[in-house]
């Protein structure tokens, strides 16, 4: 498999080089040439095998012969015997026709890691072939950061530099970027928004000599293997529900539209994913682009699910390429419109992808009156942004839909965000045990103001000092 940027300015590239870039350098991101397809015969063969084994089978056809079969598959064994429950992925009824997919029983309790974890020895496995390093830039609302410093603290070959919004997201979000003792993985509070983080890691990207010297590569959702990884739970929920005989809605917390976008490549690639909902919080341009066909965006506002706090969806923009019918001078002027109007609109060519679609908006009110609903009904307790997804799916369950499974991604554990919950139940739900050195741990973290020139110095004199511990 090849891949080519939505932007139609930089070279295709293989597997592992799209793996390592990141951010495309014509400032697209990279899709991949074309959708492999999975027979239903396979969709149906999935239900019951073990998540490495389905994860191996998606991710061949994209990684294309560059990493052999069995090796991948020790890669993926070893990245989800790391999680906290033997399904990986487990589904859990809570009401008629109403799933709950939990995907946050990996090492910090959001479904990143389900992808972070793979993505980490898929980096490791090629830059050890290749002798190379890599420095990783991200920004984080909160869980990306906490998975990566957890996927590749201690690697050899990576540094990692995580960028987070100074005093907007939880102690636990915190804790689970600056505890980590090893010396290749940092956290650093930037006083702004996670927009200002995310425009702080493109600018890096873009500044191309500090992209070289430092040889940048990101594993924000713009890197093609997250998306890629996030197949697997699509595949894995549907066959155990049916699947390809029997349509499923999934129901889709939204910040960065990286894992509903993995749920429309699962689509593409044959999942009969009859309905996609993106759930959004109050920062809703999401839902304003699909109700108003204008993509227009507005001040972020921190609310109780802090990691959909977003307003620039990063990869909204392969949807858009997609849903133009792959063309890419028309992704290149629509985002340069957006980038000196702050808006674009998005076209007649949209209207029949934006139905495969249903966009809700849901406020803090309903995400609090959900929780303390279904933990009254089910004695099941929703974190906030599991409760989007939720409240998002209810909405579609009408009796025309009650048919088809509606499936709500859980995208992380309540405990997570324990002030967030005591305020809406009352009550602190307590850590798994395994966490249990987290809150006392010490804590390493640099602040820094929202400038480019300060942050990237920080990151070139991280790198340097260990290169020269390395020589
Ligand atoms: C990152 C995150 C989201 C949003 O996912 P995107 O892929 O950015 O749309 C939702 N919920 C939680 C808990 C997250 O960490």
């Amino acid at each position: 498999m090849r891949y080519i940027s939505t932007r139609g300015e930089a070279p295709e590239l293989s597997f592992e080089d799209a793996l390592l870039a990141g951010l495309a350098r014509d400032g697209g991101l990279y899709v991949p040439k074309s959708w492999p397809p999975i027979a239903p015969e396979a969709i149906a063969a999935f239900a019951g095998k073990p998540f490495a084994e389905v994860a191996v089978a998606l991710l061949e056809p994209f990684v294309g012969g560059a990493i052999p079969r069995a090796e991948l598959m020790g890669l993926a064994r070893d990245a989800y015997a790391r999680f906290g429950h033997p399904a990986v992925t487990p589904l859990v009824q809570i009401d008629r026709s109403l799933w709950v997919l939990e995907l946050f029983h990996g090492p910090t309790l959001a479904f990143k890691d389900v992808a972070m974890q793979l993505l980490a020895r898929l980096m490791d496995r090629v830059l050890a072939a290749r002798g190379a390093r890599v420095t990783i830039v991200a920004a984080t609302s909160g869980d990306t950061g906490g998975a990566a410093i957890e996927a590749f603290r201690g690697s050899a070959r990576v540094d990692a530099v995580v960028l987070f919004p100074h005093g907007r997201i939880s102690d636990v979000q915190r804790r689970m970027m600056t505890t980590a003792p090893e010396p290749n993985v940092h956290a650093v509070a930037v006083e702004g928004t996670f927009d200002d983080c995310q425009a702080l890691v493109k600018a890096m990207f873009n500044d191309l000599p500090f992209r070289d010297r430092l040889n940048l590569a990101a594993v924000n959702s713009i890197n093609w293997g997250r998306i890629i990884a996030q197949l697997t739970y699509y595949f894995v929920a549907g066959a155990a529900l049916g699947s390809p005989y029997r349509p499923m809605c999934f129901a889709v917390p939204t910040g960065n539209f990286g894992d509903v976008f993995a749920g429309y490549s699962a689509k593409a690639m044959g999942l009969p994913a009859e309905r996609l909902v993106v759930a959004t919080n109050e920062n809703d341009i999401l839902y304003r682009a699909w109700t108003t066909g204008m993509y227009t965006l507005a001040d972020v506002v921190a609310t109780t699910s802090p990691s959909m706090d977003i307003q620039i969806s990063s990869n909204f923009e392969r949807f858009l390429f997609e849903a133009a019918g792959r063309d890419a001078a028309f992704v290149r002027a629509r985002m340069n419109g957006l980038r000196q109007s702050r808006s674009m609109g998005l076209g007649e060519a949209m209207v029949p992808y934006r139905a495969g679609f249903i966009a809700e908006r849901v406020d803090q009110a309903a995400v609090a009156d959900c929780i303390r609903r279904v933990k009254a009904e089910s004695g099941y307790l929703l974190d906030p942004h599991s409760a989007c997804a939720v409240v998002a799916a209810r909405k579609t369950l009408t009796s025309q839909t009650q048919h088809i499974p509606h499936i709500a991604l859980a995208t992380a554990h309540p405990a997570k965000f324990p002030d967030a919950m005591e305020a809406i139940t009352g009550e602190r739900p307590t850590l798994p045990p395994r966490l249990a050195g987290l809150m006392t741990d010490p804590e390493r973290i640099a602040v820094l103001p929202n400038d480019l020139a300060a942050v990237q110095r920080f990151v070139e004199g991280e790198a340097a000092r260990r290169r020269g511990a390395a020589a």
